[in-house]
């Protein structure tokens, strides 16, 4: 090797700065770099000549190094601590180098000073196992928290659950309490028994208004608190509120007034029933805590734009006043000015409390300013959408000077007591009433008989009556009216009454004047729908030429024959009805048998006829197809189409 070769060779070795040297085939060092003599200390002609391995912690380790890499020709990356003042740790690579004939003369060993990586390494692994054990204990307390977090959401549910239930189970009997109390005020009875009955009731409404409030906040509390959104008018649902304190503020001698800003507009979207309970707590706590003065409710347009309109209500008074630092806790559940409140004043401390969350619900705010002795206003504020859709208004309750007679109504009801009070109440009426105790007898009930008006209770066995309304409307197609009977209208879900089909829904406990009110206006709407159905869709159905033909237009005979046809054909319809659901082959077959000559008389198309030969023909055969039930559905149909025809015809006849 030339001297400039050897130089380059040796200036590569000295700028390692990981100790370097190479050994004969015995581990005997034979040269080395400057690095090898900084880390282990000694000189090199001290090193030359000696045992590489002995300058191991562990001698043996390194002599078995050295013997792999004599056997395989090499070594990668074998750890190991050299002797040195601080125990450096090092990866130990060697390969062996040869002569020109291939003969092994030694090995090169690179031992590369690893500390700083092995230090990274430490505390990796050592931060690693210290976030290891947070990880650990945090996710120990997650879930001692998630524990503790479900022990209260189930304490809190339960309590929810169980006042709920109660409630529930409470109103039932309450409203049975307050319905016969109702109905024996009616009859004849001594000023005494009176007196106590009327007391029976008034501590039975309370009970009732009790109990709703509880069923309220439960509902709050679970989040389970729905807002409609309906039209409605402000000023009647005012009024109307308004008009319910009026006994109470003349008994008391205090002027009750409603101030209303004529700005509002007339139809808003809101939740007229919340609104009403809100108001009704806060003018009932005015009456309340009022022995003289006045009683003012104000409604005030704050702002308006083209789709909304924030409006403030505010209820004066001039009455006992609240101290400044009983103001913030009044609001809260079950809380009351002062410990003698209730003694005095009677009432729970719920109303406020319910006041505060269907305001908030709405994203409203309440406000409440009162000085001791002078008086208090609440306050509060709400935004509405402006309504254009005055067809589509609530109904309100209006007068009713109609009278509908010879109506049917079916009461699905499954409360002994509750049955017999609607009873009594629809005989009242002068309506016919029969009982369904649940949702499937009063569906069967409906494919067999004739209603003009179901009566549907919500929570019922078997087929509760969301379930029946559901079947009445989407599998029978009916359209008869059902009206809901709940226990539970200032929470009920009235959108899940509606979304089923149901017409209309009345709270328990029934007052009578709501009721009747609410099935004649029902039942006055399906009439007039029905009116303008016949004219619209279906054209005269009977032909008066082959009757004019046969009397040679004689009225006095014609009109003998029409009623006739009138007659006998509703008897005829209802038996042939009757006789198909009650599987009575021979009755059906008979029935329309005395039915086919009358389709000609009174013109009907020659089709119905054909269709009354068919049922004819299947009922012979005492076999029940599948379209039989459609026929004679259809045959109903044309048949009272034609009474009604002809009902007509017979005014003209006799004028
Ligand atoms: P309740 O009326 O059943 O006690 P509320 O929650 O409606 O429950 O009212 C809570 C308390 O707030 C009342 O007990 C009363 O002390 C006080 N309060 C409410 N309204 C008035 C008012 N208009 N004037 C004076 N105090 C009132």
């Amino acid at each position: 090797m030339k001297k400039a070769d050897n130089q380059y060779a040796r200036s590569l070795i000295e700028a390692s700065l990981d100790p370097l040297f190479t050994i004969n085939i015995d581990g005997e060092i034979t040269d080395m770099n400057q690095a090898t003599v900084n880390i282990t200390g000694v000189t090199r002609d001290k090193l030359i000549g000696t045992n590489f391995y002995i300058y191991f912690t562990d001698p043996q380790k390194a002599k078995a190094v050295c013997k792999v890499v004599f056997e395989k020709g090499f070594i990668t990356d074998y750890p190991l601590i050299i002797i040195d003042h601080k125990f450096t740790n090092v990866l130990f690579n060697g390969s062996v180098y040869k002569d020109e004939h291939g003969n092994v003369l030694g090995a090169v060993i690179v031992a590369r000073d690893v500390t700083a990586q092995r230090k990274i390494e430490k505390e990796l692994k050592e931060a690693n196992a210290i976030a290891e054990l947070a990880k650990g204990v945090a996710e120990a307390e997650q879930v001692k928290a998630e524990n503790a977090t479900r022990i209260a959401i189930d304490s809190v549910k339960s309590k929810q659950q169980f006042l709920s239930n109660m409630s529930h189970e409470i109103r039932t009997p309450m409203n049975s309490i307050i319905g016969f109390t109702k109905v024996v005020l009616k009859t004849d009875l001594t000023k005494k028994q009176r007196e106590f009955l009327q007391a029976i009731k008034t501590s039975g409404d309370s009970l009732i208004v009790l109990i709703n409030d509880i069923l309220d906040l439960a509902k709050v509390d679970s989040g389970k608190m729905t807002y409609e959104n309906v039209p409605f008018k402000m000023s009647k649902s005012i009024d109307a509120m308004i008009h319910l304190f009026d006994i109470k503020s003349q008994e008391k001698n205090i002027k009750l007034s409603k101030v209303y800003d004529s700005k509002i507009p007339e139809v808003l979207l809101g939740d007229p029933v919340r609104l009403h309970q809100i108001i009704l707590n806060l003018v009932s706590n005015a009456v309340k805590f009022t022995s003289q003065g006045k009683i003012v409710v104000s409604v005030k347009l704050i702002e308006k734009d083209d789709e909304k309109a924030t409006i403030e209500f505010a209820v004066s008074d001039t009455g006992i006043g609240i101290e400044k630092s009983k103001i913030k806790t009044i609001f809260e559940n079950f809380n009351q000015a002062s410990s003698g409140t209730s003694r005095v004043y009677g009432g729970t401390g719920l109303g406020l409390a319910i006041v505060k969350q269907l305001v908030e619900g709405q994203n409203g705010f309440v406000n409440v300013e009162s000085v001791v002795n002078e008086g208090s206003t609440f306050s509060f504020q709400l935004t509405f959408a402006i309504s254009n859709s005055y067809h589509e208004l609530v109904d309100e309750l209006e007068e009713v000077t109609t009278e509908i007679k010879n109506i049917k109504v079916l009461v699905v009801e499954d409360i002994a007591l509750n049955q017999l009070l609607m009873r009594t109440l629809l005989d009242d009426f002068g309506f016919g009433c029969e009982i369904a105790a649940n949702g499937k007898i009063a569906v069967d009930k409906l494919k067999k008989g004739n209603y003009d008006i179901v009566l549907m209770d919500l929570q019922m066995p078997v087929m509760n009556g969301f379930e029946a309304t559901e079947y009445i409307r989407n599998e029978m197609k009916s359209s008869i009216p059902i009206i809901a009977l709940t226990a539970d209208v200032t929470t009920v879900d009235l959108k899940k009454c509606k979304s089923v089909g149901m017409d209309d829904y009345i709270s328990k406990p029934v007052n009578e004047t709501i009721l009747y009110s609410k099935i004649v206006k029902i039942l006055e709407k399906v009439n007039q729908r029905n009116t303008k159905e016949l004219e619209r869709v279906k054209p005269r159905c009977i032909d008066m030429e082959f009757l004019m033909q046969r009397t040679k237009s004689n009225p006095q005979l014609m009109s003998e024959m029409i009623a006739l046809y009138l007659e006998q054909t509703p008897v005829l319809i209802s038996t042939m009805k009757q006789s198909f659901n009650d599987k009575d082959w021979d009755t059906l077959q008979a029935t329309v048998h005395k039915m086919i000559p009358s389709f000609s008389i009174v013109g009907i198309n020659q089709d119905f006829e054909n269709m009354a030969k068919k049922v004819q023909e299947f009922a012979s055969k005492q076999n029940e197809e599948n379209d039989i039930l459609e026929m004679v559905l259809q045959l109903e149909n044309i048949c009272t189409q034609a009474c009604r025809e002809l009902e007509e015809e017979l005014i003209i006849l006799k004028k």
